[in-house]
């Protein structure tokens, strides 16, 4: 099903101000839509206008062109995840699967063939017959989507479901939803804070911040080509640096004069309707060059490493105080209280108004 948002807002009673404002947004069919954002964005209250839970004070919510506002949330044909798992203590996990098709009346033959069909798929089988009690926290979330999954929903509205989880499991149940939706094709509306999940399992991100989309798009898109300094800092991890300055006869100098850089021919040219204005360079901590670099180098003192295996994330402070944080392969020395210099891989280089935080390049 395609899910549709034209200019929806949403203002709560007793609130001066709207939650959500200018809400424009997408979702194809079988899209695994992830909505990302810091605590308080609006996450939780998009999903919930979906689910019907929630009222729209303004706009238009479409489901496969009909729209749906005034539609209550047991017609609107959608099954919820939530991280609280919600199950009924007191039932076995056959019976909490099977709850809400009881409830519809639906055959017991046919309870019976979902409710194993979804057993099977997602691998809980076994414990069919325990209680909620007694299964671990992973099993539990998993029960939470079949109970999901009988239903056959044409759209699945998932809210962090798996923040319960500890790393380990979380990494593990994050692979098994990919291969869930893959094998079922159901559109997805998945919410959380946690960039790692939004770019391992969307097809689609929806980044927001104060009730506002910041950009909209393919996982690598948000990486490569983040529209303002908001979706640049949120994306990545360690995060991307940012080097404050001037655009002055076509070089960046930094606001210390410390740091110059001359862009690559591309960026000249969109950058030329910059000069003499604020601007911002971004770069992601595994895009510098080590060692011998013809020119635009700078010198850094490394305060602290850390040591991850497969990388090493330096820590590092230019004489006049700016930050670096670099990425660079695990098996490269570095000790802690040593000066280097690095340079910069120019075509990887973000540029922002500094201003509007907007992208420039
Ligand atoms: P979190 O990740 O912390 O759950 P979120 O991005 O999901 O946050 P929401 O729960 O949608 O954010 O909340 C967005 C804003 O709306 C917050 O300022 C919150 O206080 C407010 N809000 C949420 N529910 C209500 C409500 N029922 N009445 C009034 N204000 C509300």
């Amino acid at each position: 099903m395609k899910v549709k948002f034209n200019n929806i807002g949403k203002k709560y009673e007793g609130r001066e101000n709207f939650t959500l404002r200018n809400i424009n947004l997408e979702i194809d069919d079988q899209d695994f839509c992830v909505i990302l954002g810091p605590s308080g964005c609006g996450k939780t209250t998009l999903l919930r206008m979906v689910a019907g839970l929630n009222s729209i004070t303004e706009g238009d919510l479409m489901f496969n062109d009909i729209r749906v506002n005034k539609v209550p949330s047991k017609d609107r044909d959608i099954a919820m995840v939530f991280q609280s798992y919600a199950l009924y203590p007191h039932m076995t996990v056959y019976e909490n699967m099977a709850f809400s098709l009881s409830m519809r009346k639906e055959r017991k033959k046919v309870i019976h063939e979902r409710v194993m069909e979804a057993a099977e798929v997602l691998q809980i089988k076994d414990y069919l017959y325990s209680k909620p009690s007694d299964i671990s926290g992973g099993q539990r979330q998993r029960v939470a989507l079949g109970r999901a999954m009988v239903r056959k929903p044409s759209v699945f509205l998932m809210d962090e479901p798996l923040s319960n989880l500890d790393a380990k499991l979380r990494e593990h149940m994050r692979v098994e939803l990919v291969r869930l939706h893959k094998s079922l094709g159901t559109t997805t509306i998945y919410v959380t804070h946690d960039q790692v999940e939004a770019m391992t399992m969307a097809t689609k991100i929806v980044l927001m911040n104060e009730g506002k989309i910041q950009q909209a798009g393919k996982p690598d898109e948000f990486y490569n080509t983040p529209h303002n300094i908001f979706v640049a800092k949120f994306i990545g991890s360690p995060t991307i640096n940012l080097i404050e300055g001037k655009l002055t006869k076509g070089i960046f100098v930094s606001n210390d004069g410390e740091i110059s850089i001359t862009p690559s021919v591309e960026d000249c040219k969109i950058l030329k309707a910059y000069e003499g204005k604020k601007v911002t360079v971004g770069i992601r901590p595994e895009r510098f060059i080590s060692g011998c670099h013809p020119k635009d180098t700078f010198d850094c003192t490394i305060d602290v490493i850390e040591r991850l295996g497969k990388e090493k994330i330096l820590y590092a402070k230019t004489k006049s105080g700016q930050e670096f944080i670099i990425s660079t392969p695990g098996h490269y020395e570095y000790e802690e209280g040593e000066k280097h210099t690095f340079g910069f891989d120019l075509p990887a280089l973000h540029f922002f108004d500094t201003d509007t935080q907007e992208r420039i390049n």
